[in-house]
């Protein structure tokens, strides 16, 4: 069953992988870090954040009328899984 709420569990990980998002390569730090990113894993400026950072803000946006809010949340969740099996995957190695 689709969650009812985003499941972030602030692993900052989509924060540590700006090499593959190019719409937010002005804050990549270099390393494929936010430069936002916080020491505590947290977003330094959250209530500002750019849009495609906030789950919220992109379904009104840009996907409502495609799927229901469950499913792009669904869709995301994959995403942030799939992250941290890359990332496992490199730790590994
Ligand atoms: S990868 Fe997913 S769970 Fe981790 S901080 Fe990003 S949105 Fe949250
Ligand atoms: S702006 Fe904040 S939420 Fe967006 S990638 Fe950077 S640290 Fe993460």
């Amino acid at each position: 069953m689709p969650s009812e709420h985003f499941k972030c569990d602030c692993c900052g990980l989509c924060c540590r992988s700006l090499k593959k998002v190019p719409a937010l390569a002005d804050f990549d730090r270099g390393d494929g870090v936010c430069v936002n990113l916080g020491d505590d894993n947290l977003c330094k400026v959250y209530n500002s954040r750019p849009e495609i950072c906030n789950v919220e803000l992109m379904y009104e946006r840009f996907f409502s009328s495609y799927c229901s809010k469950k499913e792009f949340y669904k869709i995301n969740e994959e995403q942030c899984k799939k992250i941290k099996e890359d990332f496992s995957e490199k730790s590994e190695r």
